[in-house]
């Protein structure tokens, strides 16, 4: 059996398949950015693709602490729509 890389969401604490959650990562200019590829450098957190769990955990800055930058409400509500947009396409 194939073991399939797994990443801890680090809001709910629950391990899953890499697959089934989304990066977030803290870009060079500051701005916080959905990667759907996983490769974008950069200080990343992992996340499901829920949007309870997105919206927690940006607005307990738990996850801004961890990539040591503030982040705006419009910022939290651009990265959610952009993983829940990214979610409907497949
Ligand atoms: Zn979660």
């Amino acid at each position: 059996m194939k073991k399939q890389p797994q990443r801890m969401c680090v809001s709910c604490k629950t391990r899953r398949d890499k697959k089934d959650l989304v990066r977030v990562v803290l870009a060079d200019d500051g701005r916080l950015v959905v990667d759907p590829t996983g490769k974008l450098p950069g200080r990343g957190a992992y996340l499901c693709r829920d949007e309870k769990c997105i919206t927690i955990e940006l607005k307990a800055h738990r996850i801004s602490k961890g990539l040591k930058e503030n982040i705006s409400n419009d910022e939290i509500n651009t990265v959610v729509n952009g993983i829940i947009n990214s979610e409907s396409e497949t």
